[in-house]
């Protein structure tokens, strides 16, 4: 399999993929060597986990590099989110033992109970390629803690991380046998999917987790699903600082170059503030100049599949022939590598694809509304829910719209954000039950009721 620098299209490596016998004879290992690995004691288990957040801190410039070489965000980004890595999985070292301890029920009378919790055996975890490691850890490392082995599947945008995380992973201490590589694309995933495994987790588009818990249901184990999003963000009139605001949201919905599950990808503006949030978006959006994703001071990198280019320059081209403005951009940008400019859309609605289907790229839709129900009402209009934001200088008014908001996560003033300690969950096309939080150590073992009596 090539590896491509999508910033330069030059070819970086090329890897061997798995093959089904590969996978089969990697599937054995996991599956023999799982009960030891649950055995080791948990604090043991979890003193790899620390052993590897110092790897990924002692290690950040060469896996940064690696990051932005293949997925073409810039280096700084590559950088945060190593970062946010360290500070995710410290969560799950600090917590776990907490959430994964037994708990007394009864502890008096002739009947005492008790529950406790076990790992599912062997969790297989298909990903994605947006940010590989932030939701990798979502689910590896709880999953790890609580004593099951891990099969592995990076997507192939993002294989030369796998593959240091796999290398990290083994480095800190984490046993041969507990986690394995499945290297390669959809087909490499589909052998996942016949394997006896006792979990999939998935982090991916709507129509390929659709797909993945389809084929997998019959076998009756969990599945988790972390999918797309087209997260909208409300302007109210009462904002005490417009541009400040817009500053704010262009963060939202570029950073990354659009390409965040949680990226904001719908914007409404009460009518008040319209036109002076539109100008200060454009403003502030013209200082985000796309280029070289390994020099400093860059804020935008390529795309990192070449067809996205084109899907979102239909979504612009639709959107456009169905009245929308045009304010910047609109078009790839020429030359090597996939670069699209960033771009703004008013005079947008419902009808257009750009405000319906997530577009992951640095293209955003503005549009007006005359109410707070009204934009309640437009931004729950959508089959996802991801996220959602408000922005606005009355915390009640927030409060009160946020309540009302169909979506998994609810933001006052900020936007496209992850916490470790708060639940990530999507509704709708957006996915299916958490992870993070506590919530998220628990997803990964299975609870035992124990009746003792004598
Ligand atoms: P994708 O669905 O194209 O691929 C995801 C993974 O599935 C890859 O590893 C791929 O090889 C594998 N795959 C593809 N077809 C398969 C098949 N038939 N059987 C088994 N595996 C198969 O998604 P992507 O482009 O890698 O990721 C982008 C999407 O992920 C976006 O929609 C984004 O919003 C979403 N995402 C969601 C979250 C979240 O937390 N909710 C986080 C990151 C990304």
């Amino acid at each position: 399999m090539k590896i491509i620098n999508p910033a330069t299209e030059e070819v970086i490596t090329e890897v061997a993929e798995d093959t089904e016998d590969t996978l089969k004879e990697k599937y054995k290992k996991l599956r023999a060597y799982q009960p030891t690995w649950s055995d080791i004691p948990l604090k043991e288990r979890i003193t790899c986990i620390e052993r590897f957040t110092q790897l990924l801190d002692e290690e950040k410039d060469e896996i940064a590099k690696t990051l932005t070489l293949e997925v073409g965000k810039p280096l700084s980004q590559s950088y945060g989110e190593i970062k946010g890595a360290i500070a995710k999985t410290q969560f799950f070292i600090d917590n776990s033992e907490k959430y994964l301890a037994d708990e007394w029920i009864t502890t008096e009378g002739d009947t005492k109970e008790k529950i406790s919790y076990e790992p599912y055996g062997v969790i297989c975890n298909i990903s994605a390629w947006n940010y590989p490691y932030l939701v990798g850890i979502n689910i590896y490392i709880p999953a790890l803690i609580g004593g099951n082995t891990v099969f592995y599947k990076p997507s192939e945008f993002a294989t030369l991380t796998g593959m240091h995380i796999e290398r990290l992973l083994k480095k800190a201490g984490v046993p041969q046998d507990a986690f394995h590589l499945a290297i390669g694309g959809p087909a490499t995933g589909e052998v996942l999917l016949n394997l006896p495994l006792d979990g999939y987790f998935f982090t991916g588009s709507y129509k390929t987790g659709k797909y993945i818990a389809e084929r997998v249901a019959g076998k009756l184990v969990p599945v988790g699903l972390e999918l797309g999003g087209k997260d909208p963000l409300y302007v109210c009139d009462d904002v005490s600082d417009v541009k400040a605001t817009a500053e704010s949201v262009v963060e939202g919905v570029v950073y990354n170059n659009g390409q965040s599950c949680c990226a904001v990808e719908r914007i409404y503006v009460h009518e008040k503030v319209y036109d002076k949030f539109v100008d200060a978006y454009v403003e502030e959006l013209k200082t985000y100049q796309p280029g070289d994703p390994m020099e400093d001071g860059i804020k935008i990198g390529s795309l990192t599949r070449q067809p996205q280019i084109d899907f979102i320059e239909k979504q612009v081209n639709d959107a456009v022939e169905k009245g929308a403005r045009l304010l910047l951009g609109g078009k790839p940008i020429t030359g090597t590598g996939y670069y699209f400019e960033p771009t703004v859309l008013s005079n947008v609605d419902h009808s257009m694809s750009v405000m319906t289907e997530e577009s992951f790229g640095p293209v955003v839709g503005i549009m007006k509304v005359s109410s707070d129900d009204e934009a309640v009402n437009l931004m729950n209009d959508t089959e996802y829910g991801l996220t959602a934001a408000v922005f606005s200088s009355d915390k009640e008014r927030a409060e009160k719209l946020m309540r009302k908001l169909n979506s998994g996560s609810v933001y006052w003033n900020c936007c496209d954000r992850v916490s470790a300690s708060l639940p990530w969950s999507g509704r709708g096309n957006s996915g299916l039950g958490s992870t993070l939080s506590h919530l998220g150590i628990r997803a990964f073992v299975q609870p035992k009721g124990y009746h003792l009596r004598g």
